[in-house]
């Protein structure tokens, strides 16, 4: 590719063109966030969980992955609901940018055929460990040339900082916009491998603390060792 290729910008790559009636209809629960009569990204809790884990996993190297999951429609229009990612485990990690190989969107159509036969990659997400959340000439021609549907995203983490971003087709360009979280249930917090089980209404034991403390006591001994020391020599004269 020569320097100087400019992605064609094709304007009617935008989600206000998603027709709603294509997809079924499914009502959201459990939103954190709210849910606005345009477009809107929806992650499932556990797919950002996965995510974060992925990426804290790799703190100097890029590392990517695919969303999936599917279009549906509410009363207010169409949003993207990602429910599962797949790990891109053998991208190459060329300095700071992240490729899929050949091998890696095998593996990739593999996991999707046995474990999501009835869901969509929707998309795909990649860390900047310490450099900030924005979309890079590498990753625009990823987004160009991979993921060119106009409801399929682009999510980046930067697991130093924490910060994270969607990007969505508007008007033929990648735009950085809000998601919305949908909350797990308890059962699929449970589920994950690092739960906590916290009692309900635990109560904090606060450690008592030691009224005599060893330096306490070894002050105390030495004063009555220098004391006895004084009376001896007081009762010698
Ligand atoms: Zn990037």
């Amino acid at each position: 590719m020569s320097e100087n290729t400019t992605p064609t910008r094709d304007p009617s790559l935008d989600v206000a063109n998603i027709d709603a009636a294509e997809f079924p209809h499914r009502k959201l629960e459990r939103l954190a966030g709210t849910r606005e009569s345009r477009f809107q990204v929806v992650f499932k809790q556990a797919v950002l969980h996965e995510i974060h884990s992925h990426g804290k996993s790799s703190p100097e190297a890029e590392i990517c992955g695919v969303l999936v999951g599917n279009v549906f429609r509410d009363n207010e229009g169409p949003y993207l609901y990602v429910n599962h990612s797949i790990r891109g485990d053998s991208a190459e990690n060329r300095a700071a940018q992240v490729t899929f190989k050949a091998e890696t969107w095998t593996h990739i159509q593999n996991v999707m055929e046995r474990d999501f036969p009835d869901e969509k990659i929707v998309g795909w997400y990649h860390t900047h460990p310490g450099f900030g959340i924005f979309l890079s000439g590498m990753d625009l021609f990823i987004q160009d040339n991979f993921f060119n549907l106009p409801w399929q995203v682009a999510f980046v983490y930067d697991p130093t900082s924490g910060e994270e971003g969607a990007f969505v087709w508007r008007a033929g360009s990648s735009e950085r916009e809000p998601v919305l979280i949908q909350e797990d249930t308890i059962e699929e917090q449970q589920a994950r491998p690092d739960y906590e089980w916290k009692a309900p209404n635990e109560t904090v034991v606060v450690p008592q603390k030691d009224p005599y403390s060893s330096a306490a006591i070894w002050t105390l001994a030495i004063l009555a060792f220098l004391a006895s020391f004084l009376i001896a020599m007081i009762f010698i004269r």
